[in-house]
């Protein structure tokens, strides 16, 4: 367990931007330490199995139940005061541990179709706990801790002076189909003007769907840096679809220039069946012939047991695919980017996880949370409020497609509003390189 508590400190430390030696802590009680952390039963860490919810203390913590997964005694405060030593009587590390290191995807096994871990298959899912960043919660009762038994107070210094930060992304799935999808969808509803306006639009070699300089423009009005992931593949693969759009065509370097001139950046939208395949991920590496740093799987494909490795391998610094599809929220408990822990080798990585928090087809598609437009207002508030009442970092991913409106009719003017939260809140928007130099500045300051 101690790696994995180090892992988790560090966490705490990064974020807080602490030193090790700042504070005495001891994770075990000895009696001694300013701080110590009751130990809970960690040999579940021994094995993959699957966590039996009904092992959950929930307790209150400034008035939200918390669940704590690893503990027996519910009838004590969560923390004790005696002699200028503070105790944490729950297993805040463990639980962080659990989240972080998505150890409930060990042993779900993914099956054929897709490689992806189904919201309904969750803790988060189970405890009704998908809209609480949960580590940091734990984390705030370790912050407190410190605080009282040093008399300090700790604050994030992450997005300089602002009080959170959101990371804008795109994933680039399609942007040469508007006059078929578009055209199908206006057919449907006998919109004969939208239908000439598309093949129009194409037979002069522009698809509604490529629109990459309406999306930088509407960001560069907003001092938006953000993160476009494209995909190397096109065509089917199995039942599902790559893009539409052969990548080493060259008016994508153009667009590729106008997302650098915007201080946006490229990644790779890893294709289908690589995040288990590291050859047929490097092929979509070399496809794109310029250095990425950034990664997301095209449907959100992660495999738990495999796929760390092949980003390490590929020279990847960030990934931002661990976020649910079907619904919003936080698929590791966290609203902070942290670093991929290596189950197999049993220490941190140095993959650096963006996870993502928000995607529009979560609340378009009819299959997910289908909600109405003014549910969707209310619940993006709430959803930015939890961010920055821990000053974390946001991630949301708009693809292209939901800019326009052929088939995706009002969802740009969404897009807007989710905007339009964030600069009333004052957020911070970074780009995923922007995130890891902030990120690497801290680990190499401490
Ligand atoms: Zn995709």
């Amino acid at each position: 367990m101690e790696n994995k508590y180090k892992y988790v400190l560090s966490l705490f430390n990064q974020i807080y931007h602490l030193e090790t030696t700042a504070y005495e802590l001891s994770y075990g009680i000895d009696e001694k330490s300013k701080i110590q952390i009751k130990k809970g039963k960690v040999t579940f860490f021994d094995k993959h199995e699957e966590y039996n919810i009904r092992n959950v203390i929930w307790k209150e913590w400034n008035s939200v139940q918390i669940p704590f997964l690893f503990d027996e005694r519910p009838d004590t405060e969560i923390l004790t005061f005696s002699n200028g030593r503070v105790i944490i009587n729950f297993d805040i590390i463990a639980s962080s541990f659990f989240f972080l290191s998505s150890w409930q995807e060990l042993s779900y096994n993914k099956g054929n179709d897709l490689c992806r871990f189904p919201f309904e298959a969750s803790i988060q899912y189970k405890l009704k706990i998908i809209d609480k960043p949960i580590v940091n919660y734990y984390f705030e009762i370790l912050k407190e801790a410190i605080e009282r038994a040093y008399s300090i107070k700790l604050k994030v210094s992450l997005w300089q002076d602002k009080p959170f930060a959101a990371f804008i992304s795109h994933d680039i799935d399609t942007c040469q189909s508007a006059w078929i999808q578009g055209s199908f969808r206006a057919l449907l509803k006998g919109d004969i003007p939208s239908i000439l306006k598309l093949l129009w639009l194409k037979t002069t070699g522009n698809d509604a769907w490529f629109n990459f300089d309406h999306i930088l423009e509407s960001e560069r009005k907003d001092h938006i840096h953000s993160t476009f992931f494209f995909m190397s593949r096109k065509g089917k693969y199995g039942k599902f679809r790559n893009s539409d759009y052969n990548i080493n065509n060259r008016k994508f370097r153009k667009v590729f220039d106008r997302i650098r001139e915007n201080d946006s950046e490229v990644g790779l939208h890893g294709s289908l069946g690589t995040c288990n395949d590291l050859n047929r991920y490097q092929e979509d590496v070399r496809q794109l012939k310029f250095k990425i740093t950034g990664n997301r799987f095209h449907f959100l494909e992660f495999d738990t047991h495999n796929t760390l490795e092949i980003l390490e391998k590929s020279g990847i610094a960030f990934d931002s695919t661990l976020g649910f599809a079907e619904h919003y929220g936080f698929r590791n408990g966290i609203c902070f980017p942290f670093f991929l822990y290596d189950v197999k080798n049993d220490k941190q990585s140095k993959i650096l996880e963006i996870p993502l928090v928000l995607m529009d087809g979560t609340l378009q598609n009819t299959k997910y949370m289908n909600l109405g437009n003014d549910q969707i207002e209310t619940r993006l508030n709430e959803l930015v409020k939890e961010v920055k009442k821990f000053n974390g970092l946001i991630t949301i991913l708009w693809h292209n497609t939901h800019y326009s409106e052929y088939k995706y009719k009002g969802w740009g003017r969404i897009m807007e509003k989710i905007i339009r939260i964030c600069t009333e809140n004052d957020s911070l928007f970074l780009n995923g390189s922007e995130i890891v130099q902030k990120y690497g500045n801290m680990l190499s300051s401490t």
